[in-house]
Parts: C-alpha cells; sequence; structure tokens
C-alpha cells in the first residue's frame, strides 16, 4: 500500500510504500476512500503535547512509531475479511471507529475502547486514513453510512464524537440553559450542530478568529464572543445573561481553560477537550466550595458513533462545511491547518473514492 507518512516529526509527509496489510483473526482490511484532516494529527505530526511549565510529552517516549500513516477520521471499502470476521462483506463502505484498545479488557469488551490503558488507535500507534489501505481490528468497529455524504461521515469518527462525548457530559439541561462552546474550528461547528441536533437552543460560542466567529453564527449559535485579549470571561457572562453551568472547551489552552473556568456558576462543569496545551492552576477552595467540576474528555467509543450516526441518518444534525482535496495531497492540506487557514474541515479523498 502507498502512504503519506510522518517518517520524521515536523518534516514534511512522506508518500512511501509498505506491505499491504493481511487482515488476520477478526481483522477487516479497507481501502481507504475518505479521510479527515485533524487538529490532534498536528500534534503527532510534531511529536509532543505541550504541558505547561516548559514541560513536554514526547509522543515518540509514549508508543508512537515512526514512519507513521496518520488519520483517524476514516471512511473506507471492505477488501478483505480475516477468517473470524463477520457482519460485513467485500465491497462494504463503512466508517471506521479509530480509538481502538487491546479488545481483551474489561474497557474494550464493554465497548469503551478509548477507555483502554493500552491504546492502539488508528492513525497514531497504527497506520491510519493516510494510507491506501487500513486494517480494522474488528467489525464492530465498524459502522454502516448509509446514505449519508461519507466526505461528512469520515469525520464523525473523531470530531463528530468527541463533541458527541463531551456534550454528553454536561446534558442533561434545560434547551435554554446556555451551553458555552469555546473553539469554532471543525470540533465547535460539529459541537453547535450535535446541540442543535439534540434540540438545544441557547449555544454561545467563543472564539479569536472573527471568521470562525462568523461561520459559528451561521451554522447556529446564539451568540459568540471574541476570545481574545482581556475580559473573555466578562464577555462569556455579559453573552450567557449571567455566568454558565455548562462550558466545553475544545481549544483547551492556557488562556482558555482560565476564561472558562472563571466564568462558571456555582455547581458548573468545565468539560476539557482541546489538546492545545499549557496549564491550569486551580483555586482549591473554591472548588468544594462552589462545587465546581473539571472534567476531561477523550474522544468517544463505538456505541457513541452508532448513536451520533443514527441522529445524522434522521437528518436532524447539519453537515459541517467540508472541503475535499486528493488524499496524495495530504502534506498541504496539514500545513493549512496548522496555519490556520481552515473553516470547517479538510477531507482527504482517495483515487478509488
Ligand atoms: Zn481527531
Ligand atoms: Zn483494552
Amino acid at each position: 500500500m502507498r502512504a503519506w507518512a510522518v517518517v520524521q516529526t515536523e518534516a514534511p509527509l512522506q508518500e512511501i510504500e509498505l506491505p499491504t496489510p493481511e487482515p488476520t483473526g477478526t481483522e477487516v482490511l479497507l481501502e481507504t476512500t475518505y479521510c479527515g484532516v485533524c487538529h490532534s494529527d498536528l500534534h503527532i505530526w510534531e511529536g509532543r503535547y505541550d504541558l505547561g511549565g516548559g514541560k513536554v510529552m514526547n509522543l515518540l517516549d509514549r508508543g508512537l512509531s515512526l514512519p507513521i500513516a496518520m488519520g483517524h477520521e476514516i471512511v473506507g471499502r471492505v477488501v478483505k475479511l480475516g477468517p473470524q470476521a463477520a457482519g460485513v462483506k467485500v465491497g462494504d463502505v463503512r466508517i471506521v471507529f479509530p480509538w481502538v484498545g487491546c479488545g481483551t479488557c474489561a474497557a474494550c469488551l464493554a465497548e469503551e475502547d478509548n477507555m483502554c490503558l493500552t491504546p492502539k488507535s488508528l492513525g497514531v500507534y497504527q497506520n491510519g486514513g493516510y494510507a491506501t489501505h487500513v486494517v480494522a481490528p474488528h467489525p464492530r468497529h465498524l459502522v454502516d453510512p448509509g446514505s449519508l455524504d461519507p466526505a461528512v461521515a469520515a469525520t464523525y469518527a473523531c470530531s463528530g464524537i468527541t463533541v458527541y462525548s463531551a456534550i454528553n457530559k454536561v446534558l442533561p439541561m434545560p434547551p435554554d440553559e446556555p451551553i458555552v462552546v469555546v473553539g469554532a474550528g471543525g470540533l465547535g461547528l460539529n459541537a453547535i450542530a450535535v446541540l442543535k441536533a439534540l434540540k438545544h437552543r441557547n449555544i454561545v460560542v467563543v472564539d479569536i478568529s472573527a471568521e470562525k466567529r462568523d461561520a459559528a453564527t451561521k451554522a447556529g449559535a446564539t451568540a459568540t464572543v471574541d476570545g481574545s485579549g482581556e475580559g473573555v470571561t466578562k464577555r462569556i457572562i455579559a453573552a450567557c445573561g449571567g455566568q454558565p453551568l455548562a462550558i466545553i472547551d475544545l481549544v483547551n489552552g492556557t488562556a482558555s481553560a482560565r476564561f472558562a473556568f472563571d466564568a462558571l456558576r456555582k455547581g458548573g462543569k468545565l468539560v476539557q477537550v482541546g489538546l492545545f496545551g499549557g496549564e491550569l492552576s486551580l483555586p482549591l477552595p473554591l472548588m468544594p466550595i462552589r462545587a465546581l467540576t473539571v472534567q476531561g474528555s477523550y474522544v468517544g467509543n463505538p456505541k457513541e458513533l452508532r448513536a451520533l450516526v443514527k441522529l445524522a441518518q434522521a437528518g436532524d444534525l447539519q453537515a459541517l462545511p467540508v472541503t475535499t482535496v486528493p488524499q496524495k495531497d495530504a502534506n498541504a492540506a496539514l500545513m493549512r491547518l496548522r496555519d490556520g487557514k481552515v473553516t470547517g474541515r479538510i477531507v482527504l479523498k482517495s483515487e478509488v473514492a
């Protein structure tokens, strides 16, 4: 198979030839048709996360090995099944759930693969969708997109379930109670779409970019707030008509975590999703006195992917703006994302799509 791979961190992706995998056991081999380019690919490409205070988490020390074909928002066509794989057939088009684990622990058996202690995520620890072929470990990791646009359906595997799972951590809430979403990139626009599909009516979106705030308004945000400079907390509280109970931080950098935490009402919850990096210092007495919750949320599980696809198939989920580019232009797409020039999502389209 061909892959557009990270051969060296922070160097351009290289087109390389790798052996086409042979599916064994329950594995299913698919040819990639579409693959979204996600912001977390940039962190993998850089090989590190910023932990704040000058500390970094080096992914090469954490099981990332090069070369790797990134890409975890994958749609593909089944081309070969392992001897124990059942439930799909050659030619079927499927969304591939990428956040796979060991396959045998309690979390994996409960279909909470993303909580497995030995992650084997596609496009991170195993080759993903920046390649002509990809292997799903088990047919249960494959979801039928039905009549959905496959380029949009691909994005449900990461940006879709990531926001769906984060939103589920603040719901149920009365539909007119504000939910604040920080960040109006691909994740933010998906968050607006999912909240609307779940009939939530009050969505306040924060972003530093006027263009992205406009995109959020078009997508259905009730109000937008400029996230740059001083006074962001005050502006959030004003836009919400009081301190909000629920904030989903899709950026999760030092600045956004601070203004989000400071805006919370008593009993409020901050759900941290983004991987921008940095640190947040918590005033410890305020946590109990104000009964606050700060919760991390990491991607989602196969049950959430199926639920989200069902929501989309019911026609309630507005598709986020997607731009398709040829798969061989993966490096240029990644660089556009790095330079902040992407509104919505870039999705790679392969020659067999
Ligand atoms: Zn992602
Ligand atoms: Zn496991």
